[in-house]
């Protein structure tokens, strides 16, 4: 970006001129008591205290007792805090100090808060308000308070913005600044989220989300429009972005808004698209045919972004040195001022060259004065704020109102920046020499050896494309018949079975051959003569094979992904994310079969030489559910494969052509037709002929315990003519606890539970399905919870809108729904969500959506806490403390995912010590355990083997062989390792 000398040292002198004015009054104004100050700057030079207080700040809000905080305060600060920090660590530790304690602490925090925000409620904020006026500073006023989880709560903020543009209107005059530059604009100015109004912000589906949102903006505009009013729509995660600016367009081209100019929208100049977002808000302000506002500020989720982009191994949205925002900023300030007169800028920014060059470059495009706006944060940056008034330019400050309880995300992001060392205030004002084009070079982290599969990014348009077209061509393929994959041959004269799509169960997605006890056998020795082949085949290139399958389902993932939305009635994430498994299970097995068959030399005594290495057993069979139709027969494949070992697949009755995909993909990949083969058939039958077949060596199950314990025990049983003791790997059942402790947040608590829950309609091994609450958080977890399950959206997997699809069978459908009509008799229905669209142009028993349903006053040894229902049903239960939660939760033959939501450190690690399941997560969803991050597996009645994704799998199907050689002869050897 060229900018011209004679500009740029007009920018200079202004930023000079700023900068000065800026560290003429410190940053924090407010009048901060001296230890406030030094919180910050302890925090700002020692990483683990700044973690330190930003935990403690964001939990201490929900600690209702005294004891609670001195009890928090002790565990957050014992160690490695400032002095002063440790002494009030030491006090906590004597009752008689915590009530004192525990209100300086409380009074310290929220003083701190108070700095950022201007009042509980708007009235409450008005005088805030009207101080700035006086000093000749607009205000936009936006709301704290908790995620919207529900629609009760979408629509309490929608009351609470009207009631806040009510106020704002009411006291216009006493909060309007004076001068020519603020004549023209309105002086009610309020900033919405948009994920305050809409509960479900799903980014797959643009239409519903700008549909549900547009019925809460509309009234909302509409008083705007009445008043006078001022409204801007602030952007929050990148993953949002498409959903805001798609609704805002949506919006303000309805005819009633087509003219309105009082309304304006936020550009992140962090993102990388910052600039092409500005060239299609300018595009929408010319076909619309009047003007509207941008907010151009840097972007508040910087962390954020970074963290979510590196879990998903996607690109990261964000730039990630703070020079090439501050340079995008720069570039963006140019789009900006030549979309006038269809955009009208306002420049949020507390960087005095940031301001500077907007104030030189504006006048340079004849922009006059009242033109542009500048707009700071409250309780922020005070000294500059006030020298761009002086100025004369129209500088307005964005004002957050609300509880502090809530408002304490707001307070940790703002703690963020300020104790951030990138923050300008920190590295000291200094006139900047930024550069003017952004680096190229990146930071570069070494390459870790394997990477997982990112997961598709559906606020993409493209990839939302993708997935329509394969879906169209899924059903273009409906009715097909799908023949045996036995060697060499494609066997379709069989009698076939229908596969049905649980979502219209009328319609037949294909036919399948069902194999007989006589294709078993054929199959059986097919397999056992390429075992013999396959072994022998180097590592290596057995491993290129599967890398190379995993490039085809990476090429086909949406066709693979679609045929398990109808197949499986999988939503779009749910199958995504099967394919992504899959995927991931075929590179990193492929490695650990590699790495495995290594021969390691053993002990370092002269003479001898001792080598440890591993091979396959044999044949495989692999009896696969149905859940997770292409991830988990792939994973118990590959994992068999990748040891030398040859497979034949028994897929679900419910789920066979996902399986017929793979091995078609395994084929075509390079596996040999006999070492890899495709026998559906009932699993009383074939499955059970294939557990006891003489011929077969290892068993990889995964499925319900009762069929499970059933193949441990007829696989003990010795055949005549069997050469191998069989080895059974079987993971099968759960019936999974979440303990919401009571310093849980809430917002993360139950947003975690519903996935966990309802995901899917609760059908995974890993559901939740107890949910234990402590203590005090019962009332506001069960009333959020309660609203939050009300508000699922449930519908066709195919609508990328539906949250919660139909269940998997009609018998699926009956069982579930006898645990609930048995439930209802000992037990209370406290939520069930509202299916009745669904079921009404039907018979009840032709469609297989089951109500999302939660039960409180559970007996804990009745069915509904005891026994794996396997679909959205929720039993809740009260725990006096944490202790008593970790005893329900244990109370279960299973053991297979546990999950905690706390802020309480001691609570944290006696779930980590003593909540003894084979997979726990902390302050996370329970589901969705990821290859090579969270090896997957249960212990107890939930599973045998070893964990799925995780490097002791493959050795499962493999055995150790061990050749010693004496190496002395004639009393010489050669040294070792020589
Ligand atoms: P299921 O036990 O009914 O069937 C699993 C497989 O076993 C199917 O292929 C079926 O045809 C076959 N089968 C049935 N009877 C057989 C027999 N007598 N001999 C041999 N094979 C037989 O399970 P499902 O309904 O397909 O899957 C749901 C179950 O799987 C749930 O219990 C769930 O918890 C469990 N599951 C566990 C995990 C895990 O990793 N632990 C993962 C997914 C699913």
């Amino acid at each position: 970006m060229a900018v011209d000398a004679s500009l740029d040292a007009r920018i200079r002198e202004w930023e000079e001129r700023l900068a000065a004015s800026a560290t003429s009054h410190p940053p924090l104004t407010l009048t901060p008591a001296w230890w406030q100050e030094r919180l910050l700057h302890w925090a700002t030079n020692d990483p683990d205290f700044r973690v330190k207080l930003l935990r403690f700040v964001d939990v201490l809000p929900t600690l209702r007792s005294a004891r609670s905080v001195a009890d928090h305060v002790r565990q957050y600060f014992r160690d490695s805090a400032p002095g002063i920090v440790q002494t009030a660590s030491g006090l906590a530790s004597q009752p008689v100090f915590r009530p004192v304690l525990s209100r300086a602490v409380r009074s310290g925090v929220f003083s701190m808060a108070h700095r950022f925000i201007a009042g509980e409620t708007p009235e409450v904020a008005v005088p805030a308000l009207r101080d700035l006026a006086r000093d000749g500073v607009g205000s936009t006023v936006d709301l704290l308070g908790e995620e919207t989880l529900s629609d009760a709560e979408a629509d309490a903020y929608l009351g609470r913005y009207t009631e806040l543009l009510e106020t704002l209107s009411a006291n216009a005059g006493a909060i309007s600044p004076q001068g020519e530059q603020w004549s023209a604009v309105p002086a009610a100015n309020i900033s919405i989220k948009f994920s305050a109004l809409c509960a479900h912000l799903e980014p797959a589906a643009p239409e519903h989300v700008s549909e549900t949102a547009r019925k809460r903006l509309r009234p909302l505009m509409r008083l705007a429009m009445r008043q006078g009013a001022f409204i801007n729509f602030d952007v929050e995660q990148y993953r949002y972005k498409e959903l805001v600016y798609r609704t805002f367009a949506d919006v303000i081209t309805e005819g009633e808004f087509t003219d309105l100019p009082h309304v304006g929208i936020v550009v992140q100049a962090y993102l990388r698209d910052a600039v092409r977002d500005l060239y299609w808000l300018a595009d929408l302000a010319k076909r619309r045919g009047a003007p509207f506002s941008v907010r151009l500020v840097k972007g508040a989720y910087w962390d954020e972004e970074r963290i979510v982009a590196a879990q998903n191994s996607w690109p990261v949205p964000v730039f990630e040195r703070k020079e090439e925002t501050d340079a995008s900023f720069e570039r963006c300030t140019d789009a900006l001022l030549a979309a006038w007169p269809h955009l009208r800028p306002a420049f949020g920014s507390h960087n005095p060259r940031s301001v500077a060059q907007a104030m030189v470059k504006a006048r340079n495009a004849g922009r006059q004065i009242p033109d542009i706006e500048f707009q700071m944060l409250y309780g922020m940056a005070e000294g500059l704020r006030n020298a761009v008034a002086a100025a004369g330019y129209r500088t307005r400050v964005y004002v957050p109102v609300g509880r502090v309880i809530p408002g304490m995300a707001y307070l940790v992001r703002r703690l963020l920046e300020n104790t951030s060392n990138q923050a300008w205030f920190n590295a000291g004002v200094t006139v900047s020499s930024i550069a003017q084009t952004p680096s190229e070079e990146r930071a570069r982290r070494a390459e870790p050896a394997f990477r997982n599969a990112p997961p598709a990014a559906f606020f993409e348009p493209e990839e939302r494309e993708r997935v329509g077209a394969s879906l169209a061509r899924a059903r273009r393929g409906f009715g097909t018949t799908y023949s045996l994959l036995i060697p060499d041959r494609r066997v379709s004269d069989r009698p076939p079975s229908e596969v049905r799509c649980p979502a219209e169960p009328a319609t037949i997605m294909g036919h399948v051959a069902q194999a007989t006890p006589e294709d078993v056998d054929m199959a059986v020795t097919a397999a056992q003569e390429a075992f013999l082949e396959w072994r022998e085949v180097p590592a290596y290139e057995r491993a290129e094979i599967l890398d190379r399958a995993a490039d085809l389902v990476e090429r086909s993932r949406f066709d693979l992904a679609a045929t398990m939305v109808f197949e499986s009635a999988k939503s779009w994430h749910e199958a995504d994310g099967d394919v992504c498994e899959a995927i991931d299970y075929l590179r990193y097995y492929a490695a650990e079969g590699e790495r495995l068959s290594e021969p390691r030399p053993m002990g370092d005594v002269p003479g001898e030489h001792n080598e440890n290495f591993h091979e396959g057993r044999g044949v495989t069979a692999v009896i696969a559910p149905w859940n997770f139709p292409l991830a988990i027969i792939t994973g118990m494949t590959v994992g068999a494969l990748a040891g030398g070992n040859t497979a034949i697949l028994k897929p679900a009755a419910q789920s066979p052509i996902i399986a017929y995909r793979l091995v078609e993909i395994l084929r075509d990949a390079g596996v040999p037709n006999d070492a890899i083969q495709y026998l559906p058939g009932p699993g009383g039958e074939i499955g059970r002929a294939l557990v006891e077949h003489n011929g077969v060596d290892n068993i990889a199950f995964t499925g319900s315990s009762a069929v499970g314990l059933n193949i441990i025990e007829a696989a003990a049983k010795t055949r005549p003519g069997q050469r191998n003791v069989k080895r059974v790997i079987a993971e099968m059942g759960g019936k999974n606890a979440i303990i919401i402790d009571d310093d849980a947040d809430l917002d993360q608590a139950i947003s975690g539970v519903l996935v966990s829950a309802f995901g899917y309609a609760g059908q995974k091994c890993s559901a939740c399905s107890r949910l234990i609450i402590v203590g005090s958080a019962y009332d506001e977890a069960l009333e959020r919870l309660k609203n939050a399950v009300a508000s699922l959206v449930v519908g066709s997997p195919d609508d990328p809108a539906a949250f919660v699809p139909p269940v998997i069978s009609a018998d699926a459908r009956k069982k579930i729904m006898g645990y609930i009509d048995s439930g209802r008799s000992y037990s209370t229905v406290l939520v069930q969500t509202d299916i009745s669209h669904l079921n009404s142009s039907e018979s009840e028993e032709a469609s297989y959506y089951v109500a999302p349903t939660v039960f409180t006053d559970v007996p804990l040894n009745s069915p509904l806490a005891q026994e794996e229902i396997f679909g959205p049903v929720l039993s809740v239960f009260h725990a006096a403390d944490f202790e008593e939660a970790l005893e329900i939760a244990l109370n279960s033959t299973f053991a297979l995912t546990g999950g905690v939501f706390s802020r309480n450190p001691r609570h944290i690690e006696l779930a980590r010590a003593t909540f003894r399941t084979g997979n726990l997560y902390i302050n996370r969803k329970i589901t969705g355990a990821i290859v090579g991050r969270q090896p997957f597996g249960g212990l107890a009645m939930s599973g045998l083997g070893e964990k799925a994704g995780g490097p002791d799998y493959v050795r499962q199907f493999m055995q150790a062989r061990v050749v010693s050689e004496n190496t002395m002869r004639r009393g010489f050897a050669p040294e070792e390792g020589a």
